[in-house]
């Protein structure tokens, strides 16, 4: 009995390592060393950076004054008061109030208690490779705040986006502010127009775009005009962050009834706010037009979806199922859902792949979860036409942030590459050919940049 069954449990070892590699090989084995070309590769790619809200160069001193808490105000600071820091207490430190070691011993217990996120990773590598600071804590917080300080010289975005991100183009949604930086290409948001509650709103935005607003037709046609202004502004696309405060699910209201709730609106007391669910009508119709403006001037429409940043928000709001309607009323426009869709990401599997008008955009994601990213690239590359996914946007307020970033971004793309080509489901020139797609090809051909 003991006998059998040793020679039964040999047996099924020298299975074993047939079992553990279940993915059919449909290339040959790759040759030696191409984990490290695939990476070289990656790594050298001058590449298109899909998502921005970066500042001027030199706006980030009049925002406050620069010391470490300039790596921590963003991002960071979620994973700070998700620790338990309060947020009047993390805003008092962006201000002059305190010394920089004042303010470190504040941060210091809520940092290192979430030092582990890949929120403060990023802003740990950052240091690292532009800097040589090996960790943020009591004896380099004084010399990193100095270093950062010495930085800002008017050339630093150029060294850090150009020469250490080798960045060639990034998109920014930095509403109708634009700089003299020629790298940058921008999108604007109509989402103003959307999300209206009450009359003070809409009489605030015919302030704005000084146009008489009376009834919906009369609406529509200021928001007409406004999409106008931004197309001689030079947008190469529209981007909606609405699934911070609604649902993504748009309903295709008929005329009359947007007509009646603007109406209603136009005719209440100036102060009185409309619920949600009372709006919501005439909400979803002006994203109607927003889309039909967008597919005349035949650009992508940019979707937040997945994860909100901050606290208190709905994640279901910003599930990527609800856009499905809009995806098929509107073939011809192009749909990009953002952030790989945290924690969506099978949902963005099937968009992509059953519509031919939705695109996957992982910008911010490879800070969100590495991890995360890792996965469902597999599962992207595996079920996603390699024209429908872009690998990086920085979604950064401070550029040394966007470096961190690309860094992640780019051992991710080659990390699931070379597993592809171990694997033997690609080759090592398809994995070549995927990764220039997805950090360069895809956007410049999605957005027309030239
Ligand atoms: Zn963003």
């Amino acid at each position: 009995m003991n006998i059998f069954r040793t020679t039964r449990n040999a047996a099924l070892l020298t299975l074993l390592p047939f079992l553990t590699f279940s993915q059919i090989a449909l290339r040959p084995k790759p040759k030696p060393g191409f984990e490290t070309r695939i990476k070289t590769y990656v790594d050298h790619l001058e590449i298109v950076d899909t998502h921005e809200h970066l500042m001027e160069e030199a706006d980030v001193a009049k925002e406050g004054p620069i010391d470490f808490m300039h790596l921590l105000f963003h991002y960071a600071d979620d994973d700070i008061k998700s620790a338990g820091m309060s947020k009047p207490e993390f805003a008092e430190l962006l201000t002059d109030k305190y010394t920089v070691i004042e303010k470190w011993k504040r941060i210091k217990p809520f940092f290192e208690a979430s030092k582990n996120t890949a929120y403060n990773r990023t802003v740990l590598l950052a240091i690292d490779r532009l800097y040589g600071i090996k960790d943020l804590n009591d004896s380099t917080v004084l010399p990193l705040s100095q270093k950062l300080r010495e930085s800002y010289n008017g050339k630093w975005y150029d060294y850090v986006l150009k020469d250490r991100a080798k960045i060639k183009y990034s998109i920014q949604d930095v509403e109708k502010s634009r700089s003299a930086n020629p790298m940058f290409r921008y999108v604007e948001k109509f989402d103003a127009f959307i999300r209206i509650h009450s009359k003070q709103e809409v009489l605030a935005l015919g302030k704005e775009y000084n146009a008489p607003v009376s009834d919906l037709d009369s609406y529509i046609a200021m928001l007409a005009g406004a999409f106008q202004e931004a197309m001689g502004r030079g947008i190469i696309g529209v981007k909606s962050a609405l699934a911070y405060h609604r649902t993504l699910k748009y309903e295709d209201t008929p005329k009359p009834v947007a007509d009646s709730v603007f109406a209603r609106l136009m005719n209440s007391p100036g102060d009185k706010t409309f619920a949600f669910n009372d709006v919501k009508p005439f909400q979803d119709y002006v994203m109607h037009q927003i889309i039909q403006l967008v597919r005349k001037n035949n650009i992508p429409f940019q979707f937040h979806t997945g994860l909100q940043s901050g606290d208190g928000n709905i994640i279901d709001n910003a599930n990527p199922s609800h856009l499905a309607n809009l995806f098929l009323q509107y073939r011809d426009v192009k749909f990009v859902l953002f952030h790989g869709g945290f924690p969506y990401g099978g949902i963005l599997s099937t968009q992509a792949k059953a519509f031919r008008n939705v695109y996957i955009d992982m910008c911010w994601s490879a800070i969100i979860s590495p991890s995360y990213s890792e996965r469902y690239l597999h599962e992207w590359l595996e079920t996603v036409p390699a024209n429908k996914i872009m690998a990086f946007g920085g979604d950064y307020h401070n550029v040394e942030g966007t470096y961190g970033h690309s860094l992640i971004a780019r051992a991710i793309v080659s990390k699931v590459l070379s597993e592809k080509v171990r694997d033997a489901y690609l080759t090592e020139a398809e994995a070549i050919d995927i990764a220039r797609r997805l950090l360069r090809d895809n956007a410049i051909e999605l957005f027309k940049i030239r």
